[in-house]
């Protein structure tokens, strides 16, 4: 952060959320029930700025006070937007639905504040002020002593430049050419598939996101959970995949007008493949559509234009947020609190048939804009054609925005999506790594894509698996003649994002628990270098990344219903790398739920079968692996559920049938875990000796029946191969 800048705070937002202040009525009045309330953020802005706000070294102290009332159970968040702002250390982040507990260390007579989280998994250790010294100090000598986190960099791409600073920033290791003994990380630029036979340590990637978050991919996960929660996900516009889906997009678009002859809407046609604006078009009428005119449709997204974005000097912008996925299981998400807006280079128009061509005007691509002549490049942070988020904010706070109403709109719309895409990635994840077979974890920083409407709701644009992570920029210095310089704004966000990813996936932190500390009769796991020492060793700037997930469990949960279906289909696919249910497999499903019966007979379950994955099939005519995939999955679910519960919405149906299935399976598995009680006290009277980790493994444990089916239709399946990859994109 440059030295010309000062921590504000701003007046509007003071009244807000100052601890001590009322926490209830206000903030629950306009907070929707599934975002989370947000505390007032600290925004760092320019020197010229400053003139109506106040100096914020006392209410850091104050915020750090509110964020111990949020461990406590009560829904305020604190998304301080620079990570020189934040005022909790960073260690109590990854604690915060938790429990204080004083616990007694063993033999030393020290008294520390720790927090067990419910599930038990982590504990973090606050010294008590008094020997707070004492224990950075130890902090010290120990990171002195650890031998440096290795990262392989060979295959980072264009996020190099921003890798080797971090990694310096960390004092760890890098190996920009790759290195033969495996290393701690793995930093790839486009996808877990960069480096092969990876099978220890971490890689920056998931298998599957890449695919997972292709334009067609992300609208038929949207699509899902609009159906099951259409006011929770209506941050998503209406869209429809071409070419299938032509024929209902044309039909609705028609009867909307008929309705309405005032009514003229524009949508926006955006290729499958496409990233950078590349190949996007604008039209007010289904005829227009380019890509039914050749023979060979193109797969494309078509969808609701917002036509009243949220304007800053007459321009559209759009915002680049940084999400971490840090794990799938459990699912754990952080937020970068400083982001990237880029804004259009032409003064913003409603679409009308004049300018519906005018990119400049409509596409806030920063890969198109830096092509206009009006393309301002600017080594200030709150000025030019990219920004960062926090001076947008600010601006927005001048004019009287509710900045933490649309800070706390943006985190539930960052939840949501994440969880729409988390059932299939779990699908990836356990074809490419299942139970049992040596292999990386994986994280991913992903690029949430954001506009603002208006009317102050964001909505999401899409999200890039590869967000570029580039931190120069073109520049043409004489008439053709380009050359990369540094970009300041981009180096400021950019290698915060990557450092502080880096300082939440240290293997340190991972070590397992050693030692059980006893606190109030309850066994603590505690691990060898906790998260709070690590992270807040004094030498680096407090974290920039916020969790945002598990924190906001309670009031996000409920949307995880689909991710539970997901749970099912994994548990009948059966066979390791698999991705698709064969047809024994799917009535396997059926008997062991027990969901068949004298008016849905196993007849019909094949018919049902059949007709879903064909049709499915069809619109991933590139799959080359039979059977029944996810989504497939999920529609036919869908449709048990209705026939079953045909009076409830379809929710209330989807839950019940869960319910029932999940209830089935637990009675099935402690009949099998009995038997196999039995079983092993016969085999050990036989043999004496048990193979481990032979019942950790759920596809080793899993029913009989389950592995039959599975094997039978195992003749069916084909492995899926990876699809074309896309290269990094900053839009
Ligand atoms: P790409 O991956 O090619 O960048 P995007 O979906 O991000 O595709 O769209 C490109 C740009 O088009 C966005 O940055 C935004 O400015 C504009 N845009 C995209 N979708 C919409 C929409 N539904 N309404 C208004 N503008 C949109």
């Amino acid at each position: 952060m440059s030295d010309n800048y000062v921590k504000v705070q701003l007046e509007q937002m003071k009244s807000l959320g100052e601890p001590g202040e009322k926490e209830g009525a206000d903030n629950e009045e306009q907070v929707p029930a599934s975002s989370p309330s947000a505390d007032p953020p600290s925004i760092t802005i320019s020197t010229s700025d400053v003139s109506n706000a106040s100096i914020t070294s006392k209410q850091r102290g104050k915020s750090r006070r509110k964020d111990d009332k949020i461990s406590s159970g009560k829904s305020i968040s604190d998304l301080s937007l620079q990570g020189s702002v934040v005022s909790a250390p960073a260690g109590k982040n990854l604690n915060r639905q938790s429990q204080e507990r004083t616990l007694q260390l063993k033999g030393s007579g020290k008294s520390l504040q720790g927090k067990s989280e419910n599930n038990g998994n982590y504990v973090t250790i606050h010294p008590s002020k008094n020997n707070q010294e004492e224990r950075r100090e130890e902090a010290m000598k120990l990171s002195k002593k650890r031998r440096p986190v290795t990262v392989d960099t060979a295959k980072a791409k264009t996020s190099l430049e921003a890798m080797k600073i971090s990694i310096k920033q960390l004092k760890w290791k890098e190996f920009p050419l790759g290195r033969r003994a495996p290393c701690d990380i793995y930093w790839h630029g486009v996808s877990f598939h960069d480096n092969e036979n990876i099978v220890s340590g971490q890689v920056n990637k998931f298998p599957g996101m890449l695919e997972m978050l292709r334009k067609i991919n992300l609208s038929r996960a949207m699509r899902t959970m609009q159906e099951l929660f259409p006011d929770e996900y209506d941050f998503y516009p209406r869209s429809w995949i071409l070419p299938e889906e032509y024929q209902q997009f044309s039909t609705q678009i028609r009867m909307v007008k008929e309705k309405d002859a005032t009514l003229n809407p524009t949508f926006i046609v955006k290729p499958d493949g496409g990233s950078q604006g590349d190949g996007i078009y604008l039209i007010r009428d289904p005829s227009e559509l380019r890509v039914m005119a050749g023979s060979q449709a193109k797969q494309s997204v078509v969808q609701e234009y917002i036509h009243k974005p949220l304007l800053i000097d007459k321009l559209k912008f759009d915002i680049r947020l940084y999400v971490l996925i840090k794990s799938l299981e459990p699912l754990e998400i952080y937020i970068a609190k400083e982001g990237l807006t880029r804004f259009c280079t032409e003064p913003y128009q409603e679409p009308s048939q004049k300018n519906l061509t005018h990119v400049f005007m409509h596409l806030t691509n920063y890969s198109l804009n830096v092509h206009s002549g009006n393309f301002v490049h600017s080594d200030s942070q709150n000025t030019g054609s990219k920004r960062t988020l926090s001076s947008v904010l600010y601006r927005l706070a001048a004019k009287g925005v509710d900045i933490k109403r649309v800070w706390s709109d943006i985190i539930a719309l960052v939840i949501k999506t994440v969880i729409a895409v988390v059932p299939e990635l779990k699908v990836y994840y356990q074809a490419e790594i299942p139970p049992g077979k040596p292999g990386p974890t994986c994280f991913q920083i992903l690029g949430f894509d954001i506009l603002m409407m208006k009317n102050l709701k964001p909505v999401l644009l899409e999200v890039n698996s590869n967000p570029s992570m580039r931190i120069e920029h073109e520049q043409e210095i004489s008439p053709g003649v380009f050359e990369y310089v540094p970009s300041p704004v981009d180096e400021e966000v950019k290698v915060g994002v990557i450092r502080d990813t880096l300082r939440l996936m240290d293997p340190s932190l991972k070590k397992p628990a050693v030692s059980q500390l006893r606190a109030g009769g309850t066994e603590i796991p505690m691990e060898t270098e906790t998260p709070a020492k690590s992270l807040d060793d004094g030498a680096l700037p407090s974290l920039c990344l916020k969790q945002v997930y598990p924190k906001y469990t309670k009031q996000f949960n409920y949307l995880r219903l689909v991710e539970r279906t997901a749970a099912l289909f994994i548990r009948f696919l059966g066979v390791k790398g698999n991705m698709r249910l064969g047809p024994t497999a799917f009535r396997t499903f059926i008997r062991t739920c027990k969901l068949s019966n004298s008016n849905f007979t196993m007849a019909s379950v094949d018919i049902l079968y059949i007709d879903i994955t064909r049709r499915w099939s069809g619109a991933a005519p590139d799959s080359r692996e039979a059977g029944m995939g996810l989504q497939a999955f999920v529609e036919a679910f869908f449709h048990l559920a209705g026939r079953r519960f045909k009076s409830l919405p379809l929710r209330e149906q989807v839950l019940s049938l869960l319910e029932l299935c999940e209830a089935q399976l637990d009675s099935q598995s402690s009949v099998e875990d009995r038997r196999s009680v039995s079983c092993s006290r016969a085999l050990s009277r036989a043999v004496k000796t048990q193979t481990p980790g032979l019942t950790s493994n759920p596809q080793l444990s899993s029913p009989a029946p389950l592995r039959r089916a599975a094997s039978q239709d195992n003749r069916l399946q084909q492995k899926l191969k990876p699809r074309s990859l896309r290269a990094n994109v900053e839009n």
